[in-house]
């Protein structure tokens, strides 16, 4: 396995593969990682010739009080596991050669960052945007690989992809979890033993509400209120988010239709976890159905 940090470097040997008509998969991560990342680099394996995976922890989508200087940083474990399934390159840049100081360019997205993580992280998508175009150009995948753990930042990806006319295909793969539920995440190994009893109780809320949704409730704020009665039992969680909206627009709607996601944010102490459920036709929508 090939561990590179020089973007030109990752642009030539990227380039390389493509003349010779290989199918090049990427995984874009912030490292520290888990089963939730591998089963999207498996993936690659799978379906592509050749698969990179980055290895970054983007600056610009920390906000000032957030967890940039904590977020866990597991380089050495990560290429080992990594090195292990298979994969051809780490490519780990470092962030003076991202952003140089004479950078000022930026990708803004548009309605879909509004509301949910955007509201809660003022800043947040835009600092996705930009590094993950311009690691597409770096990289220059076929397919890219990403988490529907984090949904609302793939559906502001595809409309990335589609508005800025990238090349490439973009699978969004079903969240990974532990056994009793809570989805993998780099920020679970920084709950206490008390958040991490509680942590599980997201998934509970959010299977409530499918459950409801599954047996004919269409009503937003009765599905919410199912969910929140559950929510209520952990001590240690404090909601910053349990909102319910369609799939596709990320709009609020009183009355469901026949695709939406419920998704929830909570506190938990220092730390911020969240999750999803798609309801009715929206994980067929997004190709897993
Ligand atoms: P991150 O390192 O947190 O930026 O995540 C890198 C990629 O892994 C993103 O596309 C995430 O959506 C995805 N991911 C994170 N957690 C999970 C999970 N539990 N299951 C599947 N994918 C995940």
């Amino acid at each position: 396995m090939r561990v590179l940090t020089s973007p030109p470097e990752i642009q030539s040997v990227s380039r390389e593969w493509r003349l010779q008509g290989l199918r090049v998969g990427f995984v874009p991560t912030m490292g520290a990682l888990h089963d939730g990342h591998l089963s999207l680099v498996s993936r690659s394996r799978e379906v592509c010739d050749r698969t990179v995976v980055s290895i970054f922890v983007n600056p610009i989508q920390f906000g000032p009080e957030e967890d940039l200087d904590s977020y866990p940083r597991t380089f050495e474990e990560d290429c080992q596991q990594l090195d292990r399934i298979g994969t051809d390159c780490v490519f780990a840049p470092l962030t003076r050669d991202m952003y140089p100081a004479s950078s000022q360019t930026r990708v803004v997205p548009g309605m879909l960052a509004r509301g949910l993580c955007g509201s809660s992280r003022p800043g947040h998508f835009e600092g996705v945007t930009t590094v993950v175009a311009k690691l597409f150009h770096l990289v220059a995948p076929s397919v890219a690989f990403f988490g529907q753990k984090d949904y609302q930042q793939a559906r502001i990806l595809l409309q990335m992809v589609e508005d800025l006319n990238f090349d490439l295909e973009l699978r969004i793969l079903p969240t990974v979890r532990e056994s009793d539920g809570l989805a993998l995440s780099s920020r679970n190994r920084l709950l206490t033993e008390s958040e991490r009893r509680e942590a599980p109780t997201l998934h509970r809320a959010l299977q409530e509400v499918e459950r409801c949704y599954n047996s004919g409730e269409r009503s937003a704020d009765r599905l919410l209120g199912a969910g929140r009665a559950l929510l209520a039992e952990a001590t240690h969680l404090r909601e910053d988010y349990f909102e319910i909206r369609d799939d596709a627009a990320l709009e609020m709607r009183a009355q469901l239709g026949s695709g939406a996601v419920a998704a929830l944010a909570v506190r938990a102490g220092a730390t911020r976890l969240i999750d999803n459920v798609l309801l009715g036709d929206a994980a067929r929508r997004l190709g897993q159905g």
